[in-house]
């Protein structure tokens, strides 16, 4: 099964992708944990490009160079860790997948789906996810938790006002809204452990549990 957790910045995201791997562990299940964008050593080259810029080029990437660059990140990846692990039956659990560039690059940056889907089919073969999970937490919690992650926020791409975060949300609710069989909207107030009982109960029907 291949399983993609989705929110903004500081949704808990990267923490519920290790409690449920554990879970899945437990239950004898092989898993493979991994994280968009990146996950192969080109996507992650590709990640450092995007996340860190490119000294001398202080405008940064444009939204149509840095959909195309998500979009080859993600070709990478798939074709080289997703499918394969897939393939021989684990379990994949991707830490943003493609319903982050329709929501950054579409919702917040302007980009048409169609056409985000269209990279997505050309690059990634449109590969979706079984099942995806998305976070949902107030803008401010978000903002307490990133404040208590990274001083410098190095691990984000800068120059986004809170308009911006405020459309990625919109869109990823819309897609929640219109996607109702392969998303699970998650509530992510509260403790870790609280937020992946959540993650259980939204996933207990492949678990046949
Ligand atoms: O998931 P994480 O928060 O580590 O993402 C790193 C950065 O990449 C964040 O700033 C996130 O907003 C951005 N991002 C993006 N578009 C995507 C995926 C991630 O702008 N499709």
């Amino acid at each position: 099964q291949f399983i993609a957790f989705e929110g903004g910045e500081g949704a808990g995201k990267s923490t519920q992708t290790r409690l449920l791997a554990q879970a899945l562990r437990a239950r004898g299940i092989e898993v493979v944990t991994t994280r968009e964008p990146g996950g192969t050593p080109g996507a992650e080259a590709i990640r450092s490009l995007l996340l860190d810029g490119v000294e001398g080029d202080e405008a940064g990437w444009g939204p149509r160079a840095e959909a195309l660059l998500f979009a080859a990140a993600r070709a990478d990846h798939v074709d080289r860790l997703i499918r394969p692990a897939l393939a021989r039956g684990a379990w994949v659990i991707c830490d943003r997948f493609l319903d982050s560039s329709r929501a950054y690059q579409g919702g917040g940056s302007g980009l048409s789906d169609g056409d985000i889907l269209t990279l997505h089919r050309i690059g990634s073969e449109g590969l979706m996810p079984d099942r995806t999970l998305l976070i949902t937490v107030a803008p401010e919690e978000a903002m307490r938790r990133l404040a208590q992650r990274d001083v410098d926020g190095s691990d984000r791409i800068g120059g986004r006002d809170p308009a911006f975060h405020a459309r990625v949300n919109a869109t990823f609710a819309t897609f929640a809204e219109e996607e109702a069989s392969r998303f699970a909207r998650i509530d992510g107030n509260g403790t870790p452990e609280a937020i992946h009982q959540r993650v259980l109960d939204a996933l207990a029907s492949l678990l046949g549990e």
